[in-house]
């Protein structure tokens, strides 16, 4: 029989969101154990500076907040582990969570925070000048590029609201939108469309990142003319969507249809008692640092109420 391991409080993931809830839990005396995943630290442990976090004043690496976070989780006496949930089983008491396809957990809470991974055109110099003018986040990057021309393909919602946020940074920003027509709601695209240094490029498609260390053009193709031109960019940012990692609960826990987990409005709770979701793969609007570390710590205080409740 495969070993099994009885714990009260299980984190799943750790980003911010993940972390922070470790800290709370184990704070609260909740004895948490997390298992971090694929990628310890998440989708920062891919940005180079970080500004807009408070209490950083001089900002921080990603990669080196996400290690400040995950000691001062360890320090409150959380048990952080490498390794990866690959089964749930959230059908009777405990749940069950499978880590790396071997064991199996018991646990009487569960804190999903297993985050959003940004979709990448898939191009080998996207892959290449990424964190070196290549940007999933212009709320994040567009900062560093105050003042400078830059490119963002998309047309959905977030690829407006980036780039009406890039406008306000930028000298120009080029939006490269692959059809003839935009995804993004009426009064977005309005918005865009009136805004005077966001040029909209239609049918137009990304074909190379160019620049040896970082960004210094792209080379475009638009598919209506044929014709191919190089545009003059300092960054890149592409804003195509993202994907929550929710596939491991599809058929147990409420998500919407792009697959991020459903939780009872003002609170982590999902829809089974006992499991609490936070962080990116709950939140497809705001997805900062800032705020996926804030419901790591709602989705412990839960943790910690709806335990206190079970034990009477
Ligand atoms: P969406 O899936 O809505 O849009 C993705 C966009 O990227 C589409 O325009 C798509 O083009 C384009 N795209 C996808 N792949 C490629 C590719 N390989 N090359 C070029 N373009 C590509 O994602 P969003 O992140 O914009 O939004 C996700 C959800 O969140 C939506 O429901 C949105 O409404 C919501 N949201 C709401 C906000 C708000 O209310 N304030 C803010 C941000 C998001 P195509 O159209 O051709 O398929």
């Amino acid at each position: 029989m495969a070993e099994v391991e009885k714990v009260h409080c299980l984190i799943i993931g750790s980003g911010p969101a993940g972390y922070t809830a470790a800290i709370y839990a184990a704070r609260a005396g909740l004895k948490p154990v997390q298992y971090q995943g694929l990628q310890p630290g998440g989708q920062l442990t891919i940005t180079t500076d970080v500004e807009n976090y408070p209490g950083y004043p001089n900002g921080i690496m990603g990669p080196q907040m996400m290690i400040d976070f995950e000691q001062q989780a360890q320090r409150m006496g959380a048990d952080i582990r490498w390794g990866m949930a690959t089964q749930v089983d959230f059908n009777s008491l405990p749940h069950k969570v499978q880590i790396d396809d071997e064991k199996w957990i018991e646990a009487d809470s569960v804190i999903i925070a297993t985050g959003a991974s940004a979709k990448w055109l898939g191009l080998e110099s996207e892959q290449r000048l990424n964190g070196h003018g290549v940007s999933a986040c212009a709320v994040c990057d567009g900062f560093f590029f105050k003042n400078t021309d830059v490119a963002i393909v998309g047309a959905g919602d977030t690829a407006c609201e980036e780039a009406l946020y890039l406008s306000k940074l930028c000298s120009h920003v080029h939006m490269l939108i692959r059809r003839s027509e935009m995804r993004a709601s009426k009064i977005m695209q309005d918005r865009v469309l009136k805004t005077e240094n966001i040029t909209v490029h239609w049918n137009t498609e990304t074909l190379e990142v160019l620049g040896d260390h970082k960004v210094d053009s792209i080379k475009v193709i638009n598919h209506q003319s044929k014709a191919e031109s190089v545009i003059p960019v300092k960054a890149f940012f592409v804003a195509i969507g993202h994907e929550p990692n929710s596939s491991m609960f599809k058929g147990l826990l409420d998500m919407d249809e792009s697959g991020y987990l459903q939780t009872l409005p003002g609170s982590s709770k999902t829809n089974i008692p006992g499991v609490f979701a936070c962080g990116d793969v709950q939140d497809k609007i705001y997805r900062q640092a800032v705020t996926a570390a804030g419901s790591g710590c709602m989705a412990a205080l839960d943790a910690e109420r709806y335990l206190s409740a079970l034990e009477g």
